[in-house]
């Protein structure tokens, strides 16, 4: 049985700080001037146009790229988080399901072509940077390599294959959610037949 971390363990999720804006300014109907809310993330309804703006965390899609008991991580070359590991993914594209933007990710970031074995599960995190602040929903599936070579594109500097026994220490992982994936997929390597006969 697939066993996960809670929703939000290891996200660093807190309600007391905000770098960014949470909250619209202006109706993107109507550009009537807001109601300042007090309520970060709020629902804001415009009292001129009646539309209301939600603040639905966004979808995101990742994935581990495994083989014989090791996992892929790609470095950044860019912020947030530059120069720790990532795994490779992104933002989704409108109406794209998380399984093609998978896909799509990894093609642009590792130049490879994957198999799917399994999706992991979701994952949730918050992203603060540049003025933003917002929620984050991540898909991730275990895929191995099925084809491709192996290439950097601009946004990563550095490939590694890590020991799944052996993985990089929390502060050297980018994203919050990142850290609690890794551990969900050492704890599930056997499920997912991750571990090779010869190991
Ligand atoms: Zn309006």
């Amino acid at each position: 049985m697939l066993r996960v971390a809670s929703r939000l363990d290891g996200t660093r999720i807190t309600h007391h700080v905000y770098v960014g804006n949470v909250s619209l300014n202006y109706c993107p109907n109507c550009g009537v001037k807001l109601p300042i809310f007090t309520e970060p993330f709020a629902p804001q309804m415009c009292p001129s146009c009646g539309r209301t703006q939600y603040h639905n965390s966004r979808p995101c899609a990742g994935a581990l790229i495994v083989k014989q008991n090791h996992v892929l991580l790609v470095r950044r070359a860019v912020e947030p988080a530059k120069k720790l590991w990532d795994l490779p993914g992104g933002f989704l594209e409108p109406g794209e399901h998380p399984l093609e933007g998978m896909l799509r990710e990894v093609k642009e970031e590792t130049g490879l072509d994957v198999r799917v074995i399994g999706l992991l599960g979701v994952y949730m995190d918050r992203y603060q940077f540049k003025g933003e602040d917002f929620f984050t929903l991540n898909h991730y599936y275990i895929v191995e390599p099925s084809g491709g070579t192996l290439r950097a594109d601009d946004d990563v500097d550095a490939f590694e294959w890590f020991d799944l026994d052996h993985l990089p220490d929390d502060n050297a992982i980018a994203f919050g959610h990142e850290q609690v994936v890794l551990r969900d997929l050492h704890l599930n390597r056997n499920a997912f037949k991750i571990v090779s006969s010869s190991d």
